[in-house]
């Protein structure tokens, strides 16, 4: 795929996309039709995902409007109390909770430190969004997830900027107010699945999610990754490999991998036949480094590395769990690998106004395109997939923490 091409998918979805929206769903038969211009058939695959509307969120502090944003789908209701800045999760400072307004550093919150604040008896939470620096009115729209609230009740949620939440702990607000109402519904997000038959009836499944955060156009976290899909099935199509390749534009990753989880969920049967899952997010960076996340055997990581080396192209590679879809197919069983140019905030900002098409090199993104192609290749020709389907002990751990199945071991 040459670089003009891979400039118009940029410039082609270059607005927000967030899961579960009409955004969302212009971007998927987008991505159908791209596949089709390629020869490649692909199908768009629909899950449920919790919606909301906000009919009104507010937020009072000592007796003063702030601006806010209302977390979806955490209930309807008004709470009052007094600020408790919170900036560690630790025992001691969650018995501070109590019949307070709990404000986070941070704008997201797991299973056990959600379950904790409701045990502690915590009236509602403030997370905060951002850089202090980002302006004032950019405040993300996060969910409140199905999977951390889990049969407990929902607590009234908001988030604020985080100047906002700096001045409210710098000038010692007393009392805090929030107060939400929202509609909350079924909505439907989609993955996009496309096929190239290999000889075997086994799959190597490339994922990629293509949903945004609110407020970002995810150019680079992950039209970018999609793009990457798309190059390797331009390169690949046709050449009669040993195993087929399923290529998965995945839905809602943002909100807690829930195109992945759904994909895996709806293709049990599936599963044993995926020899290897390869991920991309967020690569083409102009600067960065390519690193790879193997959620698999070691021997993938040298692998890897050593073939990065055969080509010379750095790669710094390790073990463990990668917060994306791979997660997903590694938890079924599945060998997985996660690939990404890391950049850092600094350079190549994520979830907000700043990530947009600038931050990437084309040139860069087809190099990294091109290792992600041999790798694929090579993979897809093995007379049989060298990637043992044994899923690591340290992996197995890491996953039931990542999936909030086990407690961190060290909370
Ligand atoms: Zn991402």
């Amino acid at each position: 795929m040459n670089t003009a091409k891979m400039r118009n998918i940029f410039k082609d979805t270059d607005f927000v996309h967030r899961s579960g929206t009409a955004e969302e769903l212009r971007v998927a038969e987008y991505l159908k039709e791209k596949c089709e211009e390629l020869g490649v058939h692909a199908e768009i695959e629909s899950f449920r995902v919790p919606m909301a509307e906000i009919e009104s969120a507010r937020v009072f502090a000592d007796g003063k409007e702030i601006p806010c944003k209302g977390i979806f789908c955490c209930g309807s209701g008004d709470v009052e109390g007094e600020l408790y800045y919170m900036p560690g999760l630790d025992k001691v400072s969650v018995a501070g909770a109590k019949d307070r307004i709990v404000l986070l550093d941070s704008s997201v919150i797991g299973y056990f430190a959600y379950h904790d604040l409701l045990d502690a008896g915590a009236k509602g939470i403030l997370f905060r969004y951002g850089d202090i620096h980002y302006p004032n009115e950019d405040i993300d729209e996060r969910d409140l997830r199905e999977y951390v609230v889990g049969d407990g009740e929902k607590l009234p949620c908001a988030m604020l900027n985080a100047a906002t939440a700096v001045k409210l702990v710098r000038t010692g607000a007393k009392k805090i107010r929030i107060s939400i109402r929202q509609n909350e519904y079924d909505g439907q997000s989609r993955n996009v699945v496309a096929d190239i038959p290999g000889k075997r009836r086994e799959y190597i499944v490339l994922t990629a999610h293509y949903d945004s955060t609110a407020l970002s156009h995810g150019a680079y976290d992950n039209m970018s990754g999609c793009v990457g899909l798309l190059g390797v099935m331009d390169a690949l199509k046709g050449k009669g490999l040993n195993y087929g390749l399923r290529f998965i534009f995945c839905g809602s990753e943002e909100r807690g991998l829930l195109g992945s989880k759904a994909y895996v969920r709806d293709h049990e049967e599936d599963i044993k036949n995926i020899a290897l899952n390869i991920n991309l997010d967020m690569i083409g960076t102009i600067m960065g480094k390519f690193i790879s996340c193997v959620s698999a055997e070691e021997k993938l990581s040298h692998y890897l590395t050593y073939m990065g080396a055969e080509l010379g192209f750095p790669i710094e590679s390790r073990i463990g769990v990668y917060s994306s879809d791979s997660t997903s197919f590694a938890d079924k069983g599945v060998p997985a690998v996660s690939l990404a140019r890391l950049a850092g905030g600094s350079v190549a900002p994520i979830h907000c106004r700043y990530d947009l098409a600038d931050v990437l090199s084309m040139g860069q993104l087809k190099s990294d395109i091109t290792f992600i192609t041999e790798f694929t290749r090579r993979m897809a020709n093995s007379s049989v997939c060298p990637v043992s389907r044994e899923i690591p002990e340290k992996v197995r751990k890491e996953l039931d923490e990542y999936l909030f199945r086990k407690r961190k071991s060290n909370d």
